[in-house]
């Protein structure tokens, strides 16, 4: 990716960077400084450990990752942290940071806005305005590291959800590339295994990204027992139907050895009554699987409520009942707008005098 005539240092491999450094006709142990430099989100004028006539070449031609976070919104609740990160080219996307007992959990955005048009998101309400490239996604994490070092040096981002604002299967190859610079050794080391990817189930990606051999858990936006029902709230249904879905996860789950998770948000009204509990529980029977049940954080700009607990308690016991093995997702930040692009929308919304 070329921004305003500058590439990212943040999207190449090690071994790349060990070529650029020869093509800069500067010495091997040079490379190892400028990727540690990378990690850190220091971009090249400020690399000090290199020679300054260096430093101002490097400059000439590539910045770190053009991302930053602008702003950021720490929950009085559960201490959930929303950072909102400007891109090289002024456009904004957002991020949540949870806290939780086993480390610290990232949700990386993998586009601004998103094309996918669920009706619940907000996310999807302007459509996507682009994709993202593996450095800025890698940026996110770099900034979020930042950030935590500053709150104490031991702190770093232990487990990534792409889950922020975008359709990580409809930008996949920037996508499978982060997966794997995140995952380097000389980089942030994160291991695949700690990554959860979101899809709204674009099916054929699904095959491909079970031939990568990177396991990440796969988790699917299901949230509907059936079609017809899934065709009222995601318009992705009409391109691939729940049973080539599952066929597709099915065969990751054979592939990665690892079980897939379907996510479920329960809208008032339209997906959660007992007789859609027993139904998605016979559809998921047998299958190395997990639910996650979020009740619906609902979105100003669309009439779809969120349902009473005891609504949600009971769907939730219909498919304990069916040995389902089901959570409910833990909703965090609610004081900070945690839900997907309702942060990003208020910012952009103010700007814009909406
Ligand atoms: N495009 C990917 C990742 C995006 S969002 C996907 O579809 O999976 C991550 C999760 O939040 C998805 O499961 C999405 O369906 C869900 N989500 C979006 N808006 C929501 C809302 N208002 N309430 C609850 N969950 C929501």
């Amino acid at each position: 990716m070329i921004l305003n005539g500058k590439k990212l240092l943040a999207e190449l491999f090690y071994a790349e960077i060990a070529d650029l450094i020869k093509e800069y006709g500067e010495k091997p142990f040079r490379s190892s400084q400028v990727q540690q430099a990378v990690n850190k989100g220091i971009d090249p004028e400020n690399m000090l450990s290199l020679p300054s006539d260096f430093r101002s070449r490097l400059a000439a031609d590539y910045i770190v990752s053009g991302v930053r976070i602008d702003k950021a919104f720490t929950s009085a609740l559960d201490g959930t942290e929303k950072y909102l990160y400007t891109l090289y080219d002024g456009n904004v996307i957002e991020g949540v940071l949870m806290k939780y007992k086993y480390g610290n959990t990232l949700c990386v955005s993998t586009q601004v806005g998103c094309r996918m048009g669920c009706l619940f998101c907000a996310s999807t309400l302007e459509g996507c305005v682009r994709n993202l490239s593996a450095g800025e996604m890698l940026g996110q994490v770099i900034a979020a590291n930042d950030r935590l070092s500053v709150q104490n040096s031991e702190q770093r981002v232990h487990n990534i959800v792409l889950m922020g604002s975008g359709e990580p299967l409809d930008n996949y190859d920037e996508v499978v590339r982060f997966l794997r610079l995140v995952n380097q050794r000389e980089g942030l080391n994160i291991s695949v295994r700690n990554i959860s990817l979101s899809t709204c189930g674009i099916v054929p990606k699904i095959y491909t990204l079970a031939d990568e051999g990177l396991p990440v858990t796969l988790c699917i936006s299901l949230h509907a027992p059936n079609d017809a029902v899934r065709k009222q709230i995601m318009p992705v249904a009409n391109a691939y139907s729940i049973p080539d879905i599952i066929k597709a996860c099915r065969n990751y789950i054979r592939k990665m050895g690892r079980r897939v998770v379907f996510e479920y948000a329960l809208i008032d009204g339209v997906n959660c009554s007992p007789s859609d509990a027993v139904e998605l529980a016979s559809l998921l029977r047998g299958m190395q699987c997990h639910v996650n049940v979020i009740p619906l954080n609902s979105v100003k700009e669309r009439s779809l409520n969120t349902p009473s607990e005891t609504i949600t308690n009971r769907f939730i016991d219909v498919l304990k009942k069916e040995h389902i093995s089901v959570t409910r997702r833990r909703e965090m930040g609610d004081d900070i707008q945690g839900a997907c692009g309702q942060l990003r929308r208020s910012h952009v919304g103010e700007v814009a005098g909406k």
